[in-house]
C-alpha cells in the first residue's frame, strides 16, 4: 500500500473556550485553537485536507510560541506550492474555518460528504458558521458514506459535530493516521477514559460515536484544532 506523510499548515488560530471542543467538560477555560490545512504528500496529486481561514489576526505572544502560523499562500510556498497547484481538497466539514481558501484553488476538485454540502447550501440557523456561497463556482464532488478515495486514503463518515463530517484515514510508515472530521482537541481523547463528544454538535450521541470510531481505528490521531499539532513539521515525525 502507498505510504503518505501529513504536513499540518497552521492557517489561523483563535482564542475560544474549551467547552467549544468538549461537551460538558472544560467550560470556562480559555484556550487557543489552531486552524489547519493538512498537506498530504506521497500522491501523484497535490492534496489538501481543509483550507483554513482566509484572514485572521493572532497576537505577537502566540506567534512567538507558534512561529508556523502563516497565511494560506505563505504556508503553501514553504512547500513550493501555490493555491493554483492544488489538485484535490478533501473536506472534514464545511464550517468556515475549514474552507475559506477554497476559492483560491481554482484547479482543485473538492471532495465533501453530500449531507455536509447540502447543509452548507441550506444551513439551519442554529449554526452561524456556514456561508452558503463559499464554494460557489468550484468543482465540488460529493460522496455518501465511507469512501475509498485512493490507494492508502479512505474517507470515513463521522457525523455529529455537523451532519456530514468525514474523517480522513491516511496510511503512513507508522500505521494509520486519522484526521478527525469534527472540531476537537486532545481533551476529546483522554487516555484514561471514554472519548468526549464535540462541544459543538448537531447530534451529540452521533458525535460521541464518531469520536469513539476514529480513536479505535487510528494508530496516530491528529486532533483537528489542537495547538500542538501545528508544531509538527510532518506526521509521522
Ligand atoms: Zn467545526
Amino acid at each position: 500500500m502507498r505510504e503518505y506523510t501529513i504536513h499540518p499548515l497552521t492557517v489561523g488560530a483563535r482564542e475560544t473556550d474549551q467547552g467549544i471542543m468538549t461537551y460538558l467538560r472544560g467550560y470556562g477555560k480559555t484556550i487557543w485553537m489552531g486552524v489547519y490545512a493538512f498537506l498530504i504528500k506521497g500522491a501523484e496529486q497535490n492534496i489538501l485536507v481543509d483550507t483554513g481561514l482566509d484572514q485572521f489576526v493572532v497576537p505577537d505572544h502566540i506567534l512567538a510560541e507558534y512561529p508556523n502560523i502563516l497565511d494560506f499562500e505563505e504556508s503553501l510556498a514553504r512547500f513550493d506550492l501555490s493555491p493554483e497547484s492544488i489538485d484535490l481538497i478533501i473536506h472534514t466539514h464545511l464550517h468556515n474555518d475549514h474552507c475559506e481558501n477554497d476559492y483560491k484553488c481554482t484547479n482543485a476538485k473538492i471532495i465533501v460528504q453530500k449531507a455536509e454540502y447540502d447543509f452548507l447550501l441550506n444551513p439551519h440557523p442554529i449554526d452561524y458558521r456556514y456561508f452558503p456561497d463559499l464554494l460557489d463556482g468550484l468543482n465540488v464532488e460529493t460522496v455518501e458514506g465511507d469512501f475509498h478515495l485512493m490507494d492508502g486514503i479512505d474517507l470515513i463518515l463521522t457525523p455529529g459535530h455537523t451532519p456530514g463530517g468525514q474523517s480522513v484515514a491516511v496510511h503512513t510508515s507508522a500505521g494509520l493516521a486519522v484526521i478527525p472530521g469534527f472540531c476537537c482537541n486532545s481533551k476529546n481523547f483522554p487516555a484514561d477514559g471514554p472519548v468526549v463528544a464535540p462541544g459543538v454538535h448537531t447530534d451529540a450521541i452521533a458525535g460521541f460515536e464518531s469520536a469513539q470510531r476514529v480513536r479505535k481505528m487510528a494508530d496516530i490521531l491528529i486532533p483537528l484544532h489542537d495547538m500542538e499539532v501545528g508544531k509538527m513539521e510532518k506526521i509521522p515525525a
